[in-house]
């Protein structure tokens, strides 16, 4: 079975569960994210905060120019402690409290996507206090579904996210009286692991039509922020470690009208980190059931909750073995049904203390977890090598 490249040597002396950063691979992806964005020099990168906070990654990120997307003041901190330019931060969030709005205001952030009515007045109101203007965009809810897990769709009309489509003529118009705020653009974001192209399209010709329709009314669009989204290929993690960044420019280049000069902005979070991160855990012991076999390992939900909380697969290896595969419900030790990493994964035949990778744990991994059964948070391992 192909595996990662992981120096197995060196994981003896470390306490398992940790979460193990190829340094090497995240660096290939930032060369490979920033060629692609020099072919296109109005689009700007607002890495998303939330997908990995681990301040090693976040200072990688910083360094590589990227801008930063928060969705909390605690982010918002976070990138700024990492070394993201203040004016280069993106912050949204359907609940922003007045100490997170308070705190960006304070750093002097880039743009506030503002998500409602009532947020945009108390927005100005608390800039006004600070005699600042805060420079926005409006969060749409552009009524779109992407093909992904219902938990991960954010763009229809019945999630909680951004401005009903309907009203938005009225909120510009009401952004446009206010003193203390300054409209500045519109805001989208649609989802996440969004493989389909056509998802993307189906979003460009919203934005285009939304722009058709304010440019009607005489109101102002301002610069378009699409979000992010971009999947990665979670069951090839070792012929596909970099996500398709080329294809994912080149369908919003064709698709999305904006006049020359306009800055489109950009939220990926999982596409730029997922495939760098892996969870180590340890087998403690295989036990054979009535009729499946398991290998129950140190790792559970609370270091890595996507596949209980989405049903998200991850590709398991055996790193330690080279025997023939068998197959194994692979799962932690917490008390609830649903901390399975993989039913039925078929991975090199398992002892107590094989070390083990769950792939692709890079994004909405380690920024997840938890403390759950009294569980220590992990710990993090960086591989430097290149
Ligand atoms: C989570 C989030 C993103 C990043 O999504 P990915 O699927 O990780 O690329 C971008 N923008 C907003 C507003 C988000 O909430």
């Amino acid at each position: 079975m192909l595996k990662g490249n992981f120096p197995v040597e060196k994981f003896a002396s470390l306490k398992t569960p940790f979460y193990y950063y190829d340094m090497g691979l995240l660096a290939r992806t930032l060369d490979e994210l920033r060629a692609q964005l020099s072919r296109y020099p109005d689009y700007r990168m607002h890495y998303a905060v939330k997908a990995n906070f681990n301040p090693e990654i976040l200072k990688q990120i910083a360094a590589a120019g990227l801008g930063a997307d928060c969705v909390s003041g605690g982010e918002v901190q976070a990138a700024l402690d990492a070394g993201f330019a203040p004016e280069s931060i993106v912050f949204a969030g359907v609940g922003k409290a007045d100490w997170e709005i308070n705190l960006a205001l304070d750093a002097g952030i880039g743009r506030f996507n503002v998500e409602s009515l009532p947020e945009l007045e108390v927005l100005d109101s608390l800039a006004a206090a600070k005699g600042v203007k805060a420079s926005i965009s409006l969060r749409v809810n552009p009524n779109i579904g992407a093909h992904t897990h219902a938990n991960i769709t954010t763009g229809l009309a019945e999630n909680k996210f951004g401005i009903n489509y309907d009203i938005l003529e009225d909120v510009i118009r009401r952004a446009l009286e206010l003193n203390n705020v300054v409209f500045r653009g519109l805001h989208f974001h649609i989802g996440s692991q969004i493989l389909e192209m056509d998802d993307f399209i189906a979003l460009c010709n919203r934005v285009n039509e939304l722009s058709e329709r304010l440019s009607r009314h005489g109101l102002p669009v301002g610069d378009i922020n699409v979000g992010g989204g971009l999947g990665i290929q979670y069951q090839h993690p070792n012929h596909f470690p970099i996500a398709d960044f080329a294809t994912y420019f080149a369908t919003f280049k064709k698709h999305l009208a904006v006049k020359p000069g306009t800055p489109v902005h950009f939220e990926l979070g999982r596409s730029i980190v997922a495939p760098c991160g892996s969870l180590i855990c340890r087998v403690l012991y295989v036990k054979q059931g009535t009729s499946r076999q398991f290998a129950i390992v140190d790792g559970s939900m609370t270091e890595l909750i996507r596949p209980a909380l989405y049903k998200a697969y991850h590709r398991i290896e055996n790193i330690s073995s080279n025997e023939p595969e068998e197959v194994y419900d692979v799962v932690g030790p917490v008390c609830e049904s649903s901390d399975v990493f993989l039913k039925a994964a078929e991975i090199d035949k398992c002892h107590r203390g094989d070390f083990i990778a769950i792939r692709s744990a890079g994004a909405y991994g380690e920024a997840m977890a938890s403390r759950y059964n009294l569980h220590q948070l992990p710990e993090a391992y960086y591989d430097w090598r290149r």
